[in-house]
């Protein structure tokens, strides 16, 4: 922690020095990330999703002193007591003074600062719903609460928003060149419909997933197979042929690759539509009905972001008799 350093600049360098670290650089990052991220492993993994947005106070000390004329102690509180807006958290292109962070020792885009000067906001997005709900209460009744170190962020979404969000997160980290993206993403959407088993213990002990001509449902694992009942494997082709549908490998399921009139005769046939009470009589009717079946439809739900400002309170404390550095011009 960066105790020492805050009486004055000129001590920071020796008792860096004294350390012994190998390199600077090292000494850097070190300082960067003596806040451990929470842990929330306990949580199921498809209903969280972790982001991060880093933030440059000399740009907001900046605008606050430059632009609207505050004295340099208010400027300090008013960064002490921010937390971002979920805009701008999740805003698709940061603009300042948030900035992207493609190696922690860059210097600030916009006025050139060092690293020092950067915060990082670590941002977790938990989905409600049973497997979630008692975790997320007590896991923010455990948090520190001086000075807002943890902020929760309350969104209203739905059933539909959660699960696209979910298929494009899960897609994204899936490389469909390989030839083991359906066992991966079977075994993701597995883990979001059954939160409470333990999928990767019995996708570590299966090579392939078979449907099941005995189970009425859940499954089984049986000589290194994993059976799915009829109702799953089924739900299973429609969550492949969704997520590869904007790929190379569109279409593409455990069954071999399948047009939308193919998958919905195929699920027809073997009396899915009828099992989830689809009666569309054309196959992107029924698609529509079966995202609304996959995802709860306009069920109401809800995101809570509990943002970490634990850094933002550190960094802001370790600045805070520092001048701020003139803003240089990009070069
Ligand atoms: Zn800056």
């Amino acid at each position: 922690m960066p105790a020492k350093p805050k009486k004055k600049r000129a001590a920071a360098k020796p008792s860096r020095a004294r350390k012994e670290a190998p390199k600077k650089a090292s000494v850097v990052k070190k300082a960067a990330s003596t806040i451990q991220p929470l842990d929330l492993s306990a949580f199921p993994p498809e209903s969280i999703i972790q982001s991060e947005k880093w933030i440059c106070l000399a740009c907001v000390l900046d605008v606050f002193t430059r632009h609207m004329g505050l004295a340099l102690k208010t400027a300090h509180l008013e960064i002490k007591r921010y937390t971002p807006s979920l805009a701008e958290l999740y805003a698709p292109a940061p603009t300042r003074p948030f900035f992207e962070a493609t190696d922690s020792k860059d210097p600030c885009p916009y006025c050139g600062s060092p690293v020092k000067w950067h915060a990082r906001f670590r941002v977790h997005r938990i989905e409600s719903g049973k497997a979630t709900d008692a975790l997320r209460r007590g896991l923010v009744k455990s948090l520190p609460k001086s000075g807002d170190q943890f902020v929760v962020l309350e969104e209203k979404a739905t059933g539909q928003h959660a699960f696209f969000e979910w298929i494009d997160k899960t897609s994204a980290a899936i490389n469909f060149d390989d030839p083991g993206w359906l066992i991966q993403l079977s075994r993701h959407y597995l883990s979001r419909k059954e939160p409470k088993v333990d999928w990767q213990a019995h996708f570590d002990a299966t090579h392939s997933i078979r449907r099941s001509r005995r189970l009425d449902t859940g499954f089984e694992v049986d000589h290194g197979r994993l059976f799915l009942a009829p109702m799953l494997f089924d739900e299973l082709l429609l969550v492949q042929y969704l997520a590869s549908r904007s790929q190379k490998a569109g279409g593409l399921t455990l069954e071999g690759r399948y047009t939308l009139p193919e998958l919905f005769s195929r699920l027809r046939n073997a009396g899915y539509l009828r099992a989830a009470e689809i009666h569309a009589h054309n196959p992107s009717d029924a698609l529509e009905q079966l995202l609304d079946h996959l995802s709860g439809g306009e069920t109401a739900l809800k995101f809570y972001h509990l943002v970490d400002r634990r850094e933002l309170l550190e960094k802001t404390k370790a600045v805070r008799l520092v001048k701020p550095p003139k803003p240089k011009p990009k070069p």
